[in-house]
């Protein structure tokens, strides 16, 4: 019996699968300038992923962002196993088991016990909504049943649900269904390529925060909460901006009373140089959500981190006042034994001191694309780099990851924006290997 091949789990993919953020036609009709083949994944090897054909890909975008520490990590690995023997799971309403207790404690030291309360779902829309909803509940039981409406900014990401895309403001995620949705206010970004002449990114930040303050100043009474991705708007193609920012909107939160969330399912578990993107800017927020790398790529996992204070606002003999929301696989103890094992990695290897070191070594194997005639805005927080392309050919991000995928590395640009964001285990050796391939799938997609 031959084993099947790519091609097969490819035709067999496309007719049962249907496959997310895809346009289904783009991967079926072979020959339309938009054609996508699927890349069926037989296997992965640290930073690599393997096909059935045997052919290698760099996985320079960490399937998505969620991949710390390699595929098939046998530290992982052997943690999983373990906890397979032990519990897979169990219900987490009315019981509760090891590594969900020990994982919520280190957590809540991370935070330096700032969030001291953790809140478990499966995926990081959920995580969103459960922060939304608690910040909403936390007012109405105390009383201020008015502040119930919410901020985003500008390009803001915080998932697809139909919660969720109340306070995402991506435009191809979001216009199909925006009459199902209760959409937030969007305030401005301060995304720091939109910095006017002689402005410095702290000048766009105090600029943003400006708009900010003022928006509060009108409306602050009826908002529950601000959400945020601390420096990083992932989605809307990795725009970057100051520190400064968060720390003003901290400061404007407090003065009128509104809870500042932050999320940290893409930044946070070290991706910008901090555990925390927010420690960058020596504050806390009130609710922060974390899903993507804390288990650290293996399983469905997010949780809500709250402060004591919204916490001991929901406590009471009414059940009514109590956070009931619910998802069947709350707390899983694989996922959190997985979450656990990534954290012990963190700790054993010195993760962040390392990463420090592959960051620079990204941002010298990326410097010489500043030169090229067609690249703008390269930038660089921690383990995350892009840069924008100038090109008004729309199919300019396919081609880029087809040309990518055709020399061994997955890279798959958002709109015109590149970006690598590998996971921690790459070597040097592999950021040249990524470099290299997107030098050569620029000129390639660029038809140069
Ligand atoms: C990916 C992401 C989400 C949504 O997480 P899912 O698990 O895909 O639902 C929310 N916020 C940010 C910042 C993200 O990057």
């Amino acid at each position: 019996m031959n084993k099947p091949s790519n091609a097969d789990w490819l035709a067999r993919s496309q007719a049962a699968v249907w496959h997310p953020c895809t346009q289904m036609q783009h991967h079926v009709q072979t020959g339309s300038p938009g054609h996508l083949p699927l890349v069926p994944i037989a296997r992965g090897e640290g930073a690599w992923l393997v096909d059935f054909d045997g052919k290698r890909y760099l996985d320079g975008i960490s399937s998505w962002w969620t991949n710390l520490f390699g595929h098939a990590n046998p530290r992982i690995n052997a943690a999983l196993k373990d906890q397979l023997d032990i519990l897979e799971h169990v219900m987490l309403a009315g019981f509760t088991h090891q590594p969900v207790v020990e994982l919520s404690e280190r957590l809540s030291a991370l935070t330096g016990g700032a969030l001291g309360h953790a809140f478990y779902a499966s995926d990081g829309a959920s995580a969103t909504e459960i922060a939304l909803k608690m910040s909403f509940h936390y007012w109405r039981n105390i009383g201020r049943p008015e502040k119930a409406e919410f901020l985003c900014l500008q390009g803001s990401y915080h998932g697809e649900t139909v919660g969720a895309l109340a306070v995402t403001d991506v435009a191809i995620f979001k216009d199909a269904y925006a009459p199902l949705v209760r959409a937030a206010t969007v305030i401005p970004s301060p995304d720091f390529r939109q910095a006017e002449a002689g402005e410095s990114p702290a000048d766009v930040a105090r600029r943003a925060a400006a708009a900010l303050a003022s928006h509060l100043e009108k409306h602050g009474e009826k908002i529950a909460a601000l959400i945020i991705e601390p420096l990083v708007q992932g989605a809307a193609g990795m725009a970057m901006y100051d520190p400064e920012y968060l720390r003003l909107a901290r400061q404007l939160c407090d003065r009128h009373n509104v809870h500042l969330i932050c999320d940290e399912i893409a930044v946070g578990c070290g991706r910008t140089g901090t555990f925390f993107a927010h420690e960058q800017a020596a504050i806390r927020p009130d609710l922060m959500c974390l899903s993507k790398g804390i288990s650290g790529g293996y399983l469905p996992l997010s949780i809500v981190l709250s402060s004591d204070t919204i916490y001991n606002a929901f406590l009471d003999d009414s059940v009514a006042r109590a956070f009931l929301h619910s998802h069947s696989y709350t707390g899983n103890a694989l996922a959190c034994r997985a979450a656990l094992a990534t954290l012990d990695i963190f700790e054993r290897d010195n993760v962040l001191a390392a990463n420090r070191e592959k960051a620079r070594k990204i941002a010298a194997t990326l410097a010489p694309l500043a030169d090229h005639p067609q690249v703008r805005h390269l930038r660089q927080h921690g383990m995350i780099a892009a840069f924008d392309v100038s090109t008004t050919d729309p199919n300019f991000s396919r081609k880029f990851y087809r040309a990518a995928l055709d020399r061994e590395a997955l890279i798959r640009p958002i709109g015109n924006t590149v970006y690598l964001m590998p996971p921690y285990i790459v070597s040097d050796e592999e950021i040249g290997h990524l470099g290299a391939a997107i030098t050569n799938a620029l000129a390639d997609a660029l038809g140069s």
